[in-house]
């Protein structure tokens, strides 16, 4: 069966000491609980080894926020699969809109970072979602179809069934505008059905759909609660062990 996920995505937030601390005090307030979620936190690549230090992976995981879609070589400044798999991490953010925004990243190059990623048994978190304009105008089904036909239908039903997808709303994110639990719910279970009707029922049945944007402890329980939901990717919420928290126990 499908796993309930909770992850954080730190963005290009904290010094490496803040993120060690913070990385701190969310292992720290796990050891009081059994959350009913899988818990991972995202953070930038300079933190990845140190965070790995003073975690504990079998009650938290660990994930990058992005990975290059060239194994190795003359690519100046990019951090390759295999540099963050060789950290500890087992978790890479791939295709988050703030990166198909505002670095350009098309499905063309998604395709190879998933590649890359499940190469270097990396659990791509990939995102999809769509803007404030396809949402007005009504074609948010077609763009996230689109979206998912074009970056991850070529995979085999083996390799598909390795991701967890998160259905990001672009205009929820960081804007303090949730999606309802019902808008999310009708997208997710579009989702799934998307991914019956290429891979079948029980591949659908078995894939994480997590939801991401402006999430909080005040909104999760109801998200969470319904039935295609399987959890959330935080960004805001994830800077504050006890708002994530808040949010790893609304399960
Ligand atoms: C995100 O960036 O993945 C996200 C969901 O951000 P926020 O929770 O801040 O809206």
């Amino acid at each position: 069966m499908r796993k309930n996920v909770v992850a954080g995505n730190w963005k290009m937030n904290t010094t490496l000491q803040e993120g060690v601390a913070l990385a701190k005090d969310v292992n720290e307030a796990l050891k009081g609980v059994t959350p009913k979620c899988d818990v991972v936190i995202c953070t930038p690549f300079t933190h990845l080894a140190s965070v790995n230090a003073v975690i504990d992976t079998d009650k938290l995981g660990l994930g990058a926020e992005n990975c290059a879609d060239h194994k190795s070589g003359a690519y100046t400044g990019e951090v390759s699969a295999p540099m963050v798999a060789s950290t500890g991490a087992t978790y890479v953010i791939l295709g988050h809109s703030e990166r198909r925004q505002y670095y350009g990243e098309t499905s063309e190059i998604l395709k190879e970072k998933v590649a890359l990623a499940l190469e270097n048994n990396l659990t791509p978190i990939f995102c999809i979602g769509e803007v404030l304009a396809e949402r007005e105008n009504g074609i948010y089904n077609e763009v996230v179809k689109k979206q998912i036909e074009d970056a991850l239908f070529h995979l085999s039903a083996e390799d598909f069934g390795k991701i967890i997808l998160a259905y990001e709303p672009v205009w929820a994110i960081g804007t303090g505008k949730t999606a309802t639990p019902e808008q999310a719910e009708d997208m997710h279970a579009h989702i799934r059905s998307l991914i019956a009707g290429r891979y079948g029922k029980e591949v659908a049945d078995n894939t994480s759909i997590l939801y991401g944007g402006s999430c909080k402890p005040s909104n999760a329980k109801e998200l969470f609660a319904k039935p295609d939901i399987d959890g959330g990717l935080i960004g805001g919420a994830a800077l504050d062990a006890a708002s994530f928290m808040g949010i790893v126990t609304a399960f």
